[in-house]
């Protein structure tokens, strides 16, 4: 018997389980319609809630950052990795999140798993949401520290946690979503804040689905709630929103200068690529200028979040929602499997989200600035006819 032959059983168990997951190839520039696998399709799966991964303006933003500086940072931003590049789009960060600095990692992963590392270890206590992102639970396991987590939003629980076990740690770090990924509802940043006050608490909020989009102008969850003036640190995504590729982390100019004395996934992983950068940068600049694309990304939002209610047999299916993340929640694994293929068959391209990632099926529809009032019907017809 090959001490491989467990990979087999494994993937046999995967398929069974309807968990078995495959790459879909989409072909030429992404958009709000794309060509998948050779069909025209209208695109509700991606997480370019501005419509910029494909705007000419980041484009040439990144193939001038490549004439200039090449196509790799060549080390690691410790070492011969930075650019001034580098650093004019973390002053960027830090002005669009009005914070004193900005540290830019290679995707918003690497952040999490860095900057929860560097914040707590053995001795420390991470009081964690249930429905957190994966990046903020792989982070919270590697840190070594007693990770305890409190149901989905549940403020009450959270604080007879803190009461129980605050004075059993050292530092204490509470974690959670800005805007939940898999369901588009936000964390009561609020109440979080008070918490993180009165129990002494740090506060990281993971902002992937909010900078860009939240706020009125557009700096996400923190701006969203008028909190900017609290103490916490904030991280996100260069690759949502921004159409890019990275990840950063904003807050006070010593929370950063720490994090980069700090943070293993910053010091020992090459720095982004000037055109990975020059995009990121680029894309800020569309974010505070043109607000009239979240404008209409929130238009689309009401929109559909009102035929959806009409559509659905019981409203109860729409999982609530305060982001262009709208999710229909579905029976099972197998339901969700061939929903995904029949809505591909009419030219509709949504996320069919199974376990692992969630603990229960659903439809994810996210929605883009680019996208027409008339891709928004056609996505309603066909959910009409599927008698959901
Ligand atoms: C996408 C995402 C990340 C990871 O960001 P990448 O830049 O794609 O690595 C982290 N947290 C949340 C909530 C996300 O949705």
């Amino acid at each position: 018997m090959s001490s491989y032959a467990w990979i087999e059983r494994s993937l046999a168990t995967i398929h069974k389980a309807n968990w078995y997951r495959q790459v879909q190839p989409i072909a030429g520039r992404t958009g709000p319609e794309v060509n998948l696998q050779g069909t025209p399709v209208l695109n509700f799966a991606s997480n370019d809630y501005l419509g910029l991964a494909g705007d000419e303006r980041l484009i040439e933003a990144a193939v001038a950052a490549t004439r200039d500086y090449g196509t790799g940072s060549t080390g690691s931003r410790l070492l011969s990795g930075h650019r001034p590049l580098h650093r004019d789009l973390e002053i960027a960060i830090a002005r669009l999140k009005q914070t004193e600095d900005a540290i830019v990692f290679s995707s918003g992963y690497l952040a999490n798993l860095g900057t929860i590392s560097a914040l707590v270890g053995p001795r420390d206590g991470i009081f964690a949401d249930a429905y957190n992102h994966a990046s903020l639970r792989q982070g919270s396991r590697l840190s070594g520290a007693m990770v305890q987590e409190y149901p989905h939003g549940d403020m009450a629980a959270l604080r007879q946690q803190l009461q129980q076990q605050r004075s059993q740690v050292r530092r204490a770090l509470i974690v959670t979503d800005g805007v939940f990924s898999m369901d588009g509802d936000l964390c009561p940043l609020p109440q979080l804040l008070d918490l993180a006050q009165e129990y002494n608490c740090m506060l990281l909020v993971d902002d992937a689905h909010g900078t860009g989009v939240l706020g009125r102008r557009g700096a996400g969850t923190v701006e969203h709630f008028h909190c900017g003036d609290r103490p916490l640190i904030q991280m996100g995504t260069l690759s949502k929103a921004l159409g890019s590729l990275g990840g950063y982390v904003a807050g006070s100019a010593s929370v950063i200068d720490y994090l980069r004395n700090r943070a293993p996934t910053w010091i020992y992983t090459t720095g982004l690529s000037p055109a990975d950068a020059a995009a990121a940068k680029a894309a800020i600049a569309i974010v505070e200028a043109e607000p009239q694309r979240r404008q209409q990304l929130w238009t689309h939002q009401t929109y559909l979040k009102q035929k959806l209610s009409t559509i659905l047999k019981q409203k109860s299916q729409l999982i609530p929602s305060s982001s262009p993340i709208l999710c229909i929640q579905l029976a099972d694994a197998a339901q969700a499997v061939r929903l995904g293929a029949t809505l591909r068959e009419s030219g509709l391209f949504l996320s069919a989200v199974r376990p692992p990632t969630v603990p229960t099926s659903r439809l994810r529809i996210t929605l883009m600035a680019t996208h027409q009032r008339d891709h928004l019907d056609r996505l309603c017809e066909s959910l009409a006819s599927l008698a959901l």
